[in-house]
């Protein structure tokens, strides 16, 4: 027995639907997809994604300006020059954008330019900083901790609820096991059992839970069949040359038919994803940008 509180479902069809914008809600019928590079590496690589999947069904963009690398010697994110130019993309095309968190310092300028704020795997138990997202007043994307089991990762969720904010995000992004072959390993078990017992939105990770690209799409059907509310997958304007997790990254060609392809899978499960091109498909007048 789970003591969440705030997070576990007081009756069977008990659903939170956390609202990224006007237009992209997560926990309805819609699903939403989030796509993007794992990091922001500059104005154009930023602007040539915006481009490309604002004209996809593809609701809400990603980029990490904080990047949490394994080697303090690897890229550690553009910071505060990032959010700009994420500020810049969001505004030019009306698109909302989720970028990480991952210190107590970092939440007031992220919020002020992002319309969600991630915390990251390695950071799922930093306690102190999910007691501040209780009051960042945006809605938070929670990635389950590498070896954190379903209730810690419920009782991850329950300090931000019982510190303010009612909107949090679930993220499956797989688990470690004994075989490498895939970088992680995806719990879909656990995207069922979480829809069960909370009434948060539960989205999929498929990028970092495989590690490859050519084993994304298969795995990101997988998610959506068994119940996932969307999918967050990093794709890139040249996959091979990301500054971090090349690997998994699809192209952006590859991003767009990947979610063409969910259609018959969502609708096999009465869900959809939004046939409008994108949110918008003419983009702003530069002008408007922040970057
Ligand atoms: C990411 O989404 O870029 C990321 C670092 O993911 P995770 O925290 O799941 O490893
Ligand atoms: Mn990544």
């Amino acid at each position: 027995m789970i003591n969440a509180k705030l997070a576990a479902k007081s009756h069977l069809h008990h659903q939170t639907i956390v609202k990224l914008s006007e237009q992209v809600s997560f926990g309805g019928i819609q699903l939403v997809i989030i796509g993007g590079p794992c990091a922001v590496e500059s104005k154009e690589q930023m602007e040539t994604v915006a481009q490309k999947l604002s004209t996809a069904p593809v609701q809400a963009l990603r980029g990490g300006v904080y990047k949490p690398r394994t080697s303090p010697y690897a890229f550690q994110g553009m910071g505060e020059e990032g959010l700009k130019i994420l500020a810049g993309v969001r505004s030019r095309y009306n698109m909302p954008v989720v970028t990480e968190v991952m210190s107590i310092s970092q939440i007031e300028a992220i919020a002020a330019h992002a319309d969600m704020l991630q915390v990251g795997s390695r950071n799922m138990q930093n306690f102190d900083l999910l007691k501040a997202l209780g009051q960042a007043g945006k809605p938070i994307l929670l990635k389950r901790g590498l070896a954190a089991t379903i209730e810690e990762f419920i009782m991850a969720a329950e300090y931000i609820l019982s510190n303010g904010n009612p909107d949090v995000v679930l993220c499956e992004r797989g688990i470690r096991s004994f075989d490498n072959y895939t970088r992680n390993v995806l719990d879909l078990g656990a995207v069922a059992a979480l829809k069960q017992i909370t009434h948060l939105p539960v989205i999929v990770d498929p990028s970092h839970a495989v590690g490859k690209r050519e084993l994304v799409a298969p795995v990101a059907k997988a998610a959506i069949a068994c119940g996932a509310d969307g999918l967050i997958i990093e794709c890139h304007p040249e996959p091979e040359q990301s500054v971090s997790d090349a690997r998994q990254a699809l192209s952006l060609e590859d991003m767009v038919s990947l979610v063409n392809s969910l259609k018959p899978v969502a609708a096999a499960v009465e869900r959809n994803i939004s046939e409008e091109l994108g949110v918008g498909l003419e983009p702003a007048p530069l002008c408007l940008s922040a970057a």
